[in-house]
């Protein structure tokens, strides 16, 4: 068995041969110039592209690149926790593929790393290429998400980050199926500290993170770490319940004093409207929270490896919780 390296990176790929060459063109000499021993754990996130046959021609070029090619296309959270369950450096560094994290970053994560930090987060300095209504949209889910979950969410800050081996570890040992890995990342704990990177525009192609796709996210994130959108609707109820007995009383006092009077259809109609609407909106959060433990009850794997190259033979067959379908081809 080859010694194990120091540093793993793990890349994410889905769609990006166009982006490819030049993103290791950048991030090898990086690498190189570190004088440690060092990995790239590429995940190919079922491309419709080339971008498997291009990181399997650049592996001739650098052998220390792994590539692990996934059945599907399984989302960049799952195809992140393939390649955090595949490194085996001591220290992990998830990045996107697109040249949006400078890999210039990564000697002073490894500064702060080897001062005893055992998450070093990048810090977006500044959000290039975002519209006002996206940063708006940004700050109102954090403020949603510190206001409701248990931890608060380091803002600006993405999965470009440095994981020291203890922190991938209990990750990989996380069985929930929902992976929102910015949650995760904060929930874990730890000794974090962050540094500043400049984000640089997309080389090529477009994100993924459309208006409907994003907004998705930021529930399925919300739903993963706090659970007072169920039960809010208690005090709510309460608050409605209260109204409506002083209205009863209202009410039965008119009628006391002035007699039945017909009309009041204004005002059944309008309760009832309302009461209903209520109703509605509490099941369908029920609904969301009952589909979520359906979704974990069933226990699928995270994501399903269709292929690997560059690993051991003796690597576990069933890393983190994914599933492996065919065998490894070692170096
Ligand atoms: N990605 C992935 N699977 C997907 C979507 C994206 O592995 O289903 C990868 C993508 O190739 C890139 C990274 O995740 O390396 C970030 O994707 P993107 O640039 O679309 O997201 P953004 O930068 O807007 O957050
Ligand atoms: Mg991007």
């Amino acid at each position: 068995m080859t010694e194990a390296p120091r540093l793993s990176v793990v890349v994410p790929l889905y769609n990006e041969a166009l982006n490819i060459e030049a993103f290791f063109q950048r991030l090898v000499p990086v690498l190189d110039g570190l004088d440690l021993r060092w990995e790239v754990v590429c995940v190919d996130d079922g491309s419709r592209d080339d971008t498997l046959a291009a990181l399997l021609r650049l592996r001739q070029r650098y052998p220390r690149i792994k590539v692990i090619g996934l059945s599907r296309n399984f989302g960049k959270e799952r195809a992140l926790s393939a390649g955090l369950a595949h490194a085996r450096g001591d220290a992990v560094i998830p990045i996107d593929a697109d040249l949006q994290h400078p890999p210039e970053v990564i000697p002073e994560m490894l500064a702060k790393w080897r001062d005893g930090y055992d998450v070093v987060y990048a810090v977006r300095r500044r959000r290039t290429g975002q519209s006002w209504l996206g940063r708006m949209q940004a700050r109102a889910f954090y403020w949603v998400f510190d206001k409701l979950s248990e931890v608060p969410l380091p803002r600006e800050v993405g999965d470009f980050r440095l994981l020291d081996r203890k922190v991938v570890e209990v990750i990989n040992s996380m069985p929930e199926r929902t992976r929102f890995m910015k949650g995760i990342f904060a929930w874990v704990g730890f000794r974090q500290t962050g540094v500043p990177y400049e984000q640089e525009e997309r080389q090529h192609g477009t994100s993924r993170w459309q208006f409907m796709r994003l907004l998705s996210f930021a529930f399925d994130g919300l739903v993963a770490f706090s659970d007072y959108p169920l039960r809010v609707w208690a005090l709510i109820g309460s608050i409605i319940s209260g109204f409506a007995f002083f209205y009863i009383v209202v009410r039965l006092v008119r009628t006391m004093l002035y007699g039945i009077d017909v009309p009041g259809y204004e005002s059944i109609i309008v309760i009832m409207l309302f009461l209903g609407g209520v109703q509605l909106i509490t099941l369908g959060i029920l609904g969301h929270y009952i589909g979520r433990v359906f979704n974990e009850v069933k226990g699928r794997p995270l994501f399903i490896v269709r292929e690997r190259y560059g690993f051991d033979d003796d690597q576990p067959a069933t890393a983190a919780d994914g599933a492996i379908s065919t065998v490894t081809q070692p170096e």
